[in-house]
């Protein structure tokens, strides 16, 4: 099986790397959107993150926070962008986790844009529904949920769907 951040993990693709510890690792993207843009990755292979445990996910985006302020100090920006895709619909290129960590400038020109699309709030309602659905994955909590109005209280499981 070929994967570049595999290949990258034993040294097989030569990187740029920043940082490095059991579980994770962190290298220069060599097409970067700005100075300092950082792709983060998981050292075992993994294709979605729904395929990383709860506590590795944890871990993951702490790490991911971490080093965005220090790139963001270390190039002097003013902000920075998480962006990960999964699935190929989403841009996903490779089939391993990565999470970019773009910093970002005034007036950098990067795009990270989308024209947004009219909803109105049957749609939001139903969609709603159905991530609840999901969330519990049993019809007998129906009458719970509907008691159950705020979304940050359920307990957040998201099946995978691709
Ligand atoms: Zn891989």
């Amino acid at each position: 099986m070929e994967c570049l951040f595999c290949d990258i993990v034993k040294g097989k693709t030569p990187s740029f790397k920043v940082y490095e510890d059991r579980e994770f690792m962190a290298v220069f993207d060599i097409r970067p959107a700005n100075p300092g843009h950082l792709i983060l990755f998981p050292k075992r292979h993994v294709v979605f993150l729904s395929d990383m445990s709860d506590e590795e996910i944890g871990k993951f985006f702490s790490l991911a926070s971490k080093l965005a302020s220090l790139v963001v100090k270390a190039v002097e920006a003013k902000g920075y962008n998480l962006i990960y895709s999964a699935g190929a619909q989403a841009g996903q290129l490779t089939p391993h986790v990565i999470l970019h960590i773009i910093p970002r400038f005034e007036g950098d020109e990067v795009k990270i844009f989308w024209e947004p699309k009219s909803v109105n709030e049957k749609d939001f309602e139903r969609i709603r529904e159905r991530i609840l659905k999901f969330f519990e994955g049993k019809e007998e909590k129906k009458k719970e949920r509907k008691e159950e109005k705020k979304l940050y209280k359920v307990e957040p499981r998201i099946p995978r769907y691709w």
